[in-house]
């Protein structure tokens, strides 16, 4: 059994440290990779500080997670040592159901997908990517393609995904306009996928601090709700809008009416507190508010490779293990650009 370095928080104070863990011996379809840099998601926040109920403690969180095959079962045939892999927030499901069939594994009900840092076939506790290595079914591991800088990928294994999946389900492309809610690490990627995808894309931000940013990375115009008359001005503008927002203090029906007929909200954001939205809003128009979750892992592989085709990639910066206390306090200060990276050779510092 390896042991590794990794960081872990005890409590809700989400305060890490440095701690050792053990990964197993891969199995016969299963692969081991050093991992080599891990995204830090504003889930990874919600989970460690008890936002979505009860944890496991000590944590060791991350669901962006990239690095180099080091050893590979003997029925493996996806992989081989030395290729360059990432796992995002799933490593099982059963493979059987209709919606694993159907390349859905997010929605496997037999009994369900299981979270990268969560729980296990037997109930017990699992760890993430803020660690040194990881053992996984051949068949969750992603490949990463070369013409992605390596030290930028881990954040698509989640923020890629979660915005990939939802423009493409709504048809995000030529002639549609696309509002993207809220441009952090996910925000950030749903500009560039949506730019990429062909649509006008709109950024709507609390402040213009990401006005250059927004724009260099494929956004044609930016708004600012600090601005009083901002929502009222884009009534009846988008045919999507894609909400990354962390938070639940947002006016929805203001943000339903920026709709045109049949258009889409799709949220991906998940506050803990709930909603509230005037109806109407959704009845004027045939409006539609929907969700979205991840991505299956076909769709997740499609993806970087759409990433790689059209040469975008997260904008990050990178961390050693030391900062990530405070880089979780300015994630929700909204001070991250765009994602942070974990680099975890500095764990053995
Ligand atoms: P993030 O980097 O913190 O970005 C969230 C953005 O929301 C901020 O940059 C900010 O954008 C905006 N925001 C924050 N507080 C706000 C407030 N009070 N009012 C209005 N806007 C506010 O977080 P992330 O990692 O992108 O994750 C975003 C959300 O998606 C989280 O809730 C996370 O748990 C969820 N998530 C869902 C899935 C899924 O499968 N659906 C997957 C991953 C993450 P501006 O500064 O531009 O206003
Ligand atoms: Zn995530």
């Amino acid at each position: 059994m390896p042991q590794v370095f990794a960081y872990a928080c005890d409590d809700k104070t989400s305060v890490f440290h440095r701690t050792t863990i053990e990964i197993r011996e891969p199995a016969d379809n299963e692969i081991y990779f050093d991992i080599q840099y891990a995204g830090i998601c504003h889930s990874d926040i919600h989970t460690a500080r008890g936002e979505w109920g009860p944890v496991h403690y000590p944590l060791v969180p991350g669901h962006e997670l990239v690095g180099v095959v080091k050893k590979v079962g003997d029925k493996v045939t996806k992989f081989k040592a030395g290729d360059k892999v990432g796992v995002g927030c799933m490593f099982a499901s059963c493979k059987e159901c209709e919606y694993c069939k159907a390349g859905e594994e997010q929605f496997c009900n037999n009994p369900h997908a299981y979270f990268t840092y969560g729980t296990d076939q037997n109930g017990n506790p699992t760890t993430g990517g803020y660690a040194q290595g990881f053992t996984v079914r051949e068949d969750f591991a992603c490949r990463i393609p070369d013409a992605i800088p390596f030290e930028t990928s881990a954040p698509l294994l989640c923020a890629g995904i979660t915005t990939y999946s939802p423009l493409k389900r709504w048809q995000a492309g030529p002639g549609k306009k696309v509002a993207v809610l809220g441009m952090g690490g996910l925000g950030h990627m749903g500009v560039q996928i949506a730019a990429a995808m062909g649509a006008e894309v709109h950024v709507i931000s609390h402040s213009r601090s990401k006005e250059e940013d927004g724009k260099r990375l494929g956004a044609s115009y930016y708004h600012a709700t600090s601005e009083p008359g901002t929502l009222e001005a884009l009534r009846d503008t988008f045919d999507i809008i894609l909400c990354t927002v962390s938070a639940s203090d947002l006016n929805y029906t203001a943000y339903l009416n920026m709709l045109k007929p049949y258009g889409v909200f799709v949220d991906v954001g998940l506050p803990e507190e709930p909603a509230s939205i005037n109806l109407s809003a959704l009845v004027h128009g045939n409006r539609v508010m929907a969700g979205s979750m991840i991505g299956g892992i076909d769709e997740t592989q499609e993806m970087l490779d759409f990433c790689a085709e059209h040469g975008i990639h997260p904008v990050i910066e990178m961390i050693v293990g030391e900062d990530i206390t405070e880089a979780y306090n300015k994630v929700t200060a909204s001070q991250v650009r765009y994602r942070y990276v974990i680099d975890t050779a500095t764990f053995n510092d």
